[in-house]
């Protein structure tokens, strides 16, 4: 099964959307296996945001995602990383789909309320940057004959 990251992004958290986004994830039948809130800094987020270090906006992007703690998720599933993202949508909010994240509660590039890892590879290196290994934890959820048929592992 995969792992992905979601950071829920200091916007929704001030305006109270931890429950509703967090919700949307389990209905989906994502496994929570991981979960904190935490305050990020600079030397986390340059690391996080290296593909963006050189765009103009980088600095705003980085002045925000400090403005308020967030909340780091870790979900598992089957194809959990192509889940997340679509549940997601386009990181421009007013573009993104009714129906995702993005397309229901925001209307903002910047202010666009989810992080979620953009590829599996890229999930290998997020999870590890804001969980311990003793963090993320694997146990049991009953009904998952309800949730995949036998080959979808
Ligand atoms: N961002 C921004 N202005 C832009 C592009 C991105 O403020 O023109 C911010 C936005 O919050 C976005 C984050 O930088 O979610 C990371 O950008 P990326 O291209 O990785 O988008 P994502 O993977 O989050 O959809
Ligand atoms: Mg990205």
């Amino acid at each position: 099964m995969e792992r992905t990251l979601v950071l829920i992004k200091p916007d929704a958290v001030q305006r109270n959307l931890v429950g509703d986004i967090t919700q949307r994830f389990e209905r989906k039948g994502l496994k929570l296996v991981g979960l904190k809130l935490i305050q990020l800094d600079s030397k986390i987020l340059k690391e996080h945001y290296a593909h963006l270090l050189d765009k103009p906006f980088y600095p705003g992007t980085e002045k925000f995602m400090q403005s308020s703690p967030v909340v780091a998720q870790c979900w598992e599933g089957f194809e959990a990383v192509e889940v997340v993202r679509q549940m997601c949508g386009v990181t421009n909010s007013r573009k993104a789909l009714p129906g995702t994240i993005r397309g229901d509660f925001g209307i903002s590039v910047q202010c666009n309320l989810v992080h979620a890892s953009d590829s599996l590879d890229t999930a290998k290196k997020e999870v590890p940057r804001f969980f311990a290994v003793n963090e993320v934890l694997n146990y049991e959820k009953m009904g998952p004959e309800y949730l995949y048929a036998p080959d979808e592992k």
